[in-house]
């Protein structure tokens, strides 16, 4: 049974379109339980479930049968979300006949339900004409089947919506979740890595003709790489070893592969594409094979698929043309993407993995770029070329937006350049409520375009420079004096103003390209200051590199990442000592900044106190904290809805970081993407936060928004929600406050129900 559905599942996860996703489903589990009958309905726009597939009814019923919710037994099975399990059917009082399907024949039905983030996507029914009942095993094997396989029909059907070559377009909308906000109208450029047989980006092609010479020379290419390694290998492979390379070649001919692929370009594809879907069909067809020997041949194909690719893609990759905005999709982007795209060309980001705390998302915040993060169910590869509209408010991504929709986000575009225009005046003016409470706002920096954005937006110092953002951009670690030179360029850029450089934080999912890190659990691995404590030569050479950048302005303060005890604290402390005492004998009038502690751990909340005691600040990363408090992996679309910054343990921590901190007479401040948020800020500011930095974009809300309030509804706020127990009734009684404030579109010019209709 394992291996079945191992099988099942592997050819399923192969197949493109949901027709073919249905067809294999059916096809495989009828023969794998050796049942008579088996169907799978879908759950339609309206609501019914109509039969999509059936191996045993008649072919003629589907799309004909549907059922509402509750109506018959497969409506049963929706109500219950739980398998229904009747030896005989038509006894059944929620039994309903269909003439259509012909199934008055069996007795039994076995159905199970389809889920998908707790929606009943659809229905799974085997049926038997004997009367049986399927017993716990069929049953198991059911429901193991269908929960592996509904998040497959859920991204089939989103792709269903997308289109093949010749037909209309039509408007598709896309969930994800933010990852900045703004709303981005462009062209989607598809960024798929090499030779990646499954993320080839579906484009069409004009000349055809052109498209096959240029097909056909790729093959020659291959074909003469093959037989090379074939004479290399001559001599240590046997003849029926040898004869591998001969089925490789033979393959390649007209009559094989290469013949399949020419006829979809005829039909106006583009030869990546189709080579990439007869790779899979043929791959897919081996997978399923019961012999072992044809099944191994599988990974042949995948072999000879991917060279293929490779040339395929190569002769494009140079001349990449970005349109002028380009809206830029991938699986899974990183932050090294974003410097592919000219950054006056790049408009929005859709990325199909990450959340809103993953780091591509806080330099496109940093940046001012509309992104999507986790949009699981976008058919990204199909998206090359197409038009795009990103609403980074409300987390969607719609496909061919028709006149309508594209009207009225034109127009929240519109009203959003004026709002960033009404702000930037407020750029000189200090941030203070309206009686008078001042609250310094500072910027998080990683690149040099945040700097001149933050000084614009009238930032009064840097919170937070994440020092990994300019080793993340180098194929090698940067030396002592290539690391001064980038911090004297913070440090100068910002004086007087205090600039607190965070040491080295990688691992988690910052990782270098020339520092792999490969662990099963990076978030609870080797991260931050666990991997420069054990590499002093990159810790010290950065404390230096440091502390020379700062000569003469003074400006410096040292920040460390990922703290979770005193003795990393106090090892660290030995390292800045260290690092400062060889300046000063080698003649370097170097001063000692203020070091602080990030409290991003939860073991550093409860003993902040015990750090407060040893350092100058406190500042807390509520990315992180939030992450590690919650169990919640920042990075996962999956448990992005669990990732809830007004979580009640969340604020709770806060608040006793930062009355530990005030017990011992240092600053403490804030550097998490929360500080960034006009209504946590205003509850922060409340709490007793003597700083909060965020990234340059939203400096001008949270400024505006602290201008409008006074410190009597910042406190009653702060008091009324540390009485609530969940993050929704938190974030209703935040958005009271703005309401009444009167600066709710300040926030979020897009209003819910506005576009609720278009949708
Ligand atoms: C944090 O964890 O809140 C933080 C500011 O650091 P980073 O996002 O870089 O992990
Ligand atoms: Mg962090």
């Amino acid at each position: 049974m394992l291996n079945s559905l191992r099988r099942i599942v592997q050819e399923v996860n192969t197949a493109r379109d949901l027709n073919k996703v249905l067809g294999i489903i059916v096809a495989r589990v009828k023969q794998a339980m050796q049942t008579q009958v088996c169907s799978v309905y879908l759950r339609d726009h309206v609501g019914d479930y109509v039969l999509m597939a059936t191996e045993g009814l008649q072919a003629e019923a589907v799309g004909q049968v549907r059922l509402a919710r509750g109506e018959g037994l497969v409506g049963r099975v929706v109500v219950r979300e739980e398998p229904v399990n009747l030896e005989d059917a038509e006894s059944h009082p929620s039994y309903q006949y269909f003439p259509e399907t012909g199934e008055e024949r069996y007795s039994s039905f076995l159905g199970v339900p389809i889920v998908h983030h707790r929606q009943v996507l659809g229905v799974l029914v085997v049926q038997q004409s004997e009367r049986r009942r399927f017993d716990e095993g069929d049953e198991a094997f059911l429901v193991t089947m269908s929960a592996q396989l509904a998040g497959v029909i859920a991204h089939a059907e989103a792709t269903g919506t997308m289109l093949s070559v010749g037909q209309a377009p039509a408007q598709a909308k896309f969930a994800g979740v933010s990852g900045a906000p703004g709303i981005a109208i462009g062209q989607g450029v598809v960024i798929a890595p090499l030779a990646d047989l499954k993320s080839v980006p579906f484009q069409t092609c004009q000349d055809i003709s052109a498209e096959i010479d240029f097909f056909q020379q790729c093959l020659m290419a291959v074909r003469e790489d093959i037989k090379g390694l074939g004479q290399q290998l001559e001599e240590r492979l046997n003849r029926e070893e040898r004869a591998l390379f001969d089925a490789y070649l033979a393959m390649l001919d007209d009559a094989s592969l290469g013949g399949e692929v020419i006829a979809k370009i005829k039909e106006g594809t583009c030869a990546p594409y189709a080579w990439s879907e007869v790779i899979l069909e043929h791959e897919n067809t081996f997978a399923s094979m019961s012999d072992d020997y044809l099944r191994e041949r599988a990974t042949d194909v995948r072999d000879l698929g991917r060279r293929v690719l490779a040339y395929l893609q190569e002769s494009n990759q140079h001349c990449k043309i970005y349109p002028d905005k380009t809206i830029l999709i991938g699986d899974d982007l990183t932050a090294s993407m974003l410097g592919e795209v000219p950054a006056d060309k790049l408009v929005g980001l859709v990325s199909v993995q990450g959340s809103s705390n993953s780091h591509v998302a806080i330099l496109a915040r940093a940046m001012g770029i509309p992104t999507i993060m986790g949009a699981q169910d976008l058919p990204y590869t199909r998206m090359d070329g197409r038009p795009l509209i990103v609403d980074g408010y409300k987390g969607a991504v719609y496909s061919d937006p028709g006149a309508q929709l594209l009207k009225h986000y034109e127009a929240i575009a519109l009203e959003e350049h004026e709002l960033v225009k009404g702000l930037e005046a407020l750029s000189d003016l200090p941030c203070e409520t309206l009686d008078k409470h001042r609250l310094p706002l500072w910027v998080n920096t990683g690149l040099m375009t945040d700097v001149l954005r933050s000084l614009e937006r009238g930032a009064e110092g840097v919170g937070l420079y994440r020092t990994e953002v300019p080793f993340l951009l180098r194929d090698r670690f940067p030396s002592e004096e290539e690391q001064r030179i980038i911090y004297r360029e913070q440090l100068e850029a910002f004086a007087p103003h205090t600039v607190t450089v965070r040491t080295l934080d990688i691992g988690g999912d910052k990782a270098l390209p020339y520092f792999p890190i490969s662990e099963d659990n990076p978030f609870l691995g080797w991260r931050g200051i666990r991997v420069t404590l054990d590499h002093p030569e990159i810790f010290l050479a950065q404390i230096r590199a440091m502390l020379k950048a700062s000569v003469g302005l003074d400006n410096l303060r040292i920040l460390l990442p990922m703290i979770s005890g005193i003795t990393e604290l106090e090892q660290a402390k030995t390292l800045i000592y260290r690092a400062y005492h060889e300046l000063l004998e080698e003649g370097f009038e170097v001063n000692l900044p203020p070091i602080g502690v990030m409290i991003e751990v939860p073991a550093a909340v409860y003993q902040a106190r015990e750090l407060a005691e040893r350092v100058d600040f406190l500042s807390v990363g509520s990315n992180d904290l939030t992450q590690y408090l919650l169990a919640v992996d920042r990075n996962n679309a999956r448990v992005a809805d669990l990732y809830q910054a007004f979580h009640p343990a969340v604020l709770r921590a806060l608040e006793q970081v930062v009355q530990a901190g005030h017990s011992q007479g240092v600053s403490v401040g804030i550097c998490g993407e929360l500080a960034g948020d006009p209504g946590a800020a205003i509850i922060l500011m409340a709490m007793g936060y003597d700083v909060l930095s965020m990234n340059a974009s939203n400096l001008p809300k949270v400024k505006s928004v602290i201008r409008s309030i006074n410190m009597d509804q910042a406190e009653a706020l702060y008091s009324d929600v540390m009485q609530l127990i969940d993050a929704e009734q938190i974030r209703a009684r935040i958005a009271q406050t703005l309401r009444e404030a009167g600066v709710s579109r300040v926030v979020r010019p897009l209003e819910e129900d506005e576009t609720r209709q278009l949708n």
